[in-house]
């Protein structure tokens, strides 16, 4: 600790034989060592960086040593910074005075350097402890402030999931048992698959809504690296997998020449195949659906739009759509289970981009994201 070269020392002493002593040996061992003849020059040098440490005269012109204690200890921004106290004073008083100021220590003059850089270093240790405990309080207040948050959330997730899950489990039950009772009594393969197919079409919907929540649940867990990725090698592999959506659709699917940028390429087609997919799923019926890829540079990102000429979103519900299960329409009149855009989002943050959305109502949606250098 003595010999711990970035502590900045303050010595107030109105006698330039000590301050040369003192500013002489403590520059010796390594301390930086500011001065200062009064208590007037003492608080004005303060202004223009916090010492670690003030040795403080008692007696001096002007303001003494117990005055200039007491305006420290006042402001927040130098209460913490110890002082010890120097003089030739040696009443009990004199010592009790000094701490009830504000000091930690107290040496008596004439002072033995060898006591005097004792004291200093073992203030220096008691101060560097405080500041990891302080330091230490704040990282544990945050953990527990997103350890709380965390919970809330998790609470929340496990109702919702329970509740979605719930839903198709009731169908699934509820056929099953209607089933069962009717046994043999059912004729006809018609009237076998009015009552299987909606246990199936609902175990489907569990399956995609349980690999959802996997997806979801993966995307900050994802030990892949971010690495250089070519976004029209991408978005090819992404429109394979479309392939069947774009053709019972009849989407025109456009692209403009994409950047290479720094992400994960998984999560990237993922983003793409989310976006890409709600803009022919969310059309207009009776209008052929569009959607046109595009990339602009921006400073130190990408920003990618992916437009479509689908129903459009109300402003309104510009926030909601991102948020997990939030959905604007009916299972019946366009299926989904409302994890998508979370999972997008998700995404992008992961990426430190940001997305967002514009839209009109009947005309189209654009679907904007960033993506920053690395
Ligand atoms: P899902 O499509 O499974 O419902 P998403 O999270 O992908 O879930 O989307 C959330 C909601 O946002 C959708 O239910 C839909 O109402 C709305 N939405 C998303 N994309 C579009 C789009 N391109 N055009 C219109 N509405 C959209």
């Amino acid at each position: 600790m003595v010999n711990q070269p970035k502590w900045n020392i303050l010595v107030v002493d109105d006698t330039s034989d000590n301050l040369r002593l003192l500013s002489e040996t403590l520059g010796q061992r390594g301390y930086e060592v500011q001065c200062a003849i009064n208590g007037q020059l003492a608080l004005a040098t303060i202004q223009y960086g916090l010492p670690d440490l003030i040795l403080l005269d008692i007696k001096m012109p002007g303001l003494d040593g117990y005055e200039v204690c007491a305006q420290l200890k006042a402001n927040p921004t130098t209460a913490q910074i110890p002082v010890i106290f120097l003089s030739a004073l040696d009443e009990v008083q004199d010592k009790v005075m000094a701490f009830q100021a504000g000091g930690v220590d107290y040496v008596t003059k004439p002072f033995q350097v060898e006591e005097v850089l004792a004291r200093v270093s073992h203030q220096l240790t008691i101060r560097q402890l405080q500041v990891q405990l302080q330091q230490q309080n704040i990282k544990l207040h945050h953990l527990n402030q997103d350890l709380t948050r965390s919970n809330q959330e998790l609470e929340q997730f496990a109702y919702i999931v329970s509740h979605d899950l719930q839903q198709p489990l009731q169908t699934i039950t509820g056929f099953a048992e209607l089933l069962l009772g009717l046994g043999s009594s059912l004729q006809t393969q018609e009237e076998l698959e009015e009552y299987v197919t909606p246990i199936l079409e609902e175990g489907i919907r569990m399956q995609e809504l349980i690999k959802s929540l996997l997806n979801y649940n993966r995307v900050e867990t994802s030990q892949r690296k971010l690495e250089i990725i070519d976004c029209n090698i991408i978005l090819k592999e992404t429109l394979k997998k479309l392939q069947l959506t774009i053709e019972e659709s009849g989407a025109i699917v456009t692209a403009a020449n994409l950047p290479e940028i720094w992400g994960d390429r998984v999560q990237i087609g993922q983003l793409f195949q989310n976006l890409i997919s709600n803009g022919i799923k969310y059309r207009r019926p009776g209008v052929l659906p569009k959607v046109i890829i595009s990339a602009t540079r921006k400073s130190t990102e990408w920003m990618f739009e992916i437009h479509d000429n689908g129903i459009g979103i109300k402003p309104e519900n510009f926030n909601r759509i991102f948020q997990i299960f939030q959905r604007l329409h009916a299972y019946q009149d366009y299926p989904g289970n409302g994890i998508g855009l979370a999972i997008c989002k998700k995404i992008v943050e992961r990426h430190r981009g940001r997305l967002w959305v514009e839209s009109e109502i009947e005309i189209g949606t654009s679907f904007y994201f960033t993506i920053p250098d690395q």
